[in-house]
């Protein structure tokens, strides 16, 4: 019998065949999508792969979808992939679809950056770009000692100092929220939202109109990692506009669910995040979405392992292959993806429990 470990990958590429082989499978086909503008570490294609199960029109439709954020990718993925060789999609309630979104930004999974290629955090590129961008006072007070010039010298050591007496004057989680709450005027730095609306972005809005268009419900299970206990996993509610209501059916059904907005989430208050795109292009429809965000290490060590990596991006050359370079990518891995049988174990088994509340959920 598979065990969860079977369905977790070692790098995009292998992601990729595990899902889509999956998908085949189980009878399904896949959509692929590639974002022609980009290339793998090998030199390789990058698409996003979609797979849909269930009635054309259903009236009701789950998105599930993985790697929003990259490298975090490798947690949806194995989720996904479970999903497909056990047959939860056969347990599907009438008149809904089940659609699964594969790594909906490619790049960063394949690079293993949570970022995208345009260093754009997609969950934070969900807003209006006609109008000005909000102003973030906390993180530009903070940018220059989160990527300092040199990785190895004395600018990181005075990074370091400061970000350290930051902390003990005003406290990790006002530290938290300031580096990732989004901004969107520093091009190089953490957390950027961007100026426009990115590829992945397009896709998964057109994906929304052609799956889920004339849908009456719309389920969102966005999977994610990087905050809280190792293999712990909480359910945030996905808008960053809150809609009591929907906030209290997700409670309803999955139980615990926290909010951003509310300030008793892992999470700190972000803005520009992707269930945004389902009020847009499904209008009509009502929304019940979350975020599964699984924890790997303490947060401090994730913002750590963060500022190396777009350090090394920014200012060291995106030298992959150097000792430093090397370190790093290791450091952001180990942030986002807890390679143990018993993390794997755990991801998917709630993931199975929470996608079984959704469709029970449904059927109320
Ligand atoms: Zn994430």
């Amino acid at each position: 019998m598979a065990q969860a470990r079977d369905y977790f990958s070692s790098d995009y590429a292998d992601a990729r065949r595990r899902f889509t082989e999956a998908a085949k499978a189980a009878g399904l086909t896949v959509e692929r999508h590639i974002n022609a503008k980009v290339k793998g570490p090998k030199g390789e294609e990058l698409s996003t792969d979609v797979a849909r199960i269930g009635p054309k029109d259903a009236e009701n439709v789950i998105f599930v979808s993985s790697g929003t954020h990259g490298v975090e990718g490798f947690c949806g993925s194995g989720a996904q992939v479970g999903y497909l060789v056990n047959g939860l999609h056969r347990e599907l309630p009438k008149n809904t679809a089940l659609v699964l979104i594969h790594a909906i930004n490619p790049h960063g999974f394949a690079h293993e950056r949570r970022v995208n290629e345009d260093n754009v955090d997609l969950n934070r590129n969900f807003r209006d770009h006609a109008t000005p961008p909000p102003h973030n006072a906390p993180y530009a007070e903070i940018h220059n000692i989160l990527i300092p010039a040199d990785w190895d010298g004395p600018a990181r050591e005075a990074a370091d100092t400061a970000i350290a007496k930051y902390i003990v004057a005003r406290g990790e989680r006002t530290f938290q929220a300031a580096v990732s709450t989004g901004q969107w005027e520093f091009p190089d730095g953490l957390f950027f939202g961007g100026k426009a609306a990115t590829w992945s972005n397009q896709l998964w809005r057109r994906l929304i109109r052609e799956h889920a268009g004339k849908a009456k419900r719309i389920v969102h299970m966005d999977y994610h990692t990087g905050l809280g206990a190792y293999g712990d996993c909480e359910l945030i509610y996905g808008p960053n506009k809150l809609k009591r209501e929907d906030l209290a059916r997700a409670r309803a059904w999955w139980g615990k669910v926290t909010s951003t907005s509310d300030g008793d989430s892992v999470s700190a208050d972000v803005q520009g995040v992707n269930p945004a795109a389902i009020a847009e292009e499904a209008p009509n429809a009502e929304v019940t979405a979350i975020a599964l965000e699984y924890g790997v290490v303490p947060v401090m060590d994730t913002l750590g392992a963060l500022r190396a990596d777009h350090w090394l991006y920014s200012k060291g050359g995106g030298d992959i292959a150097s000792p430093l370079g090397n370190a790093i990518k290791k450091q952001i891995r180990n942030g986002f993806y807890g390679e143990t049988d018993d993390w794997k174990e755990r991801i998917y088994q709630k993931g199975v429990e929470v996608l079984r509340q959704a469709y029970k959920g449904l059927q109320g």
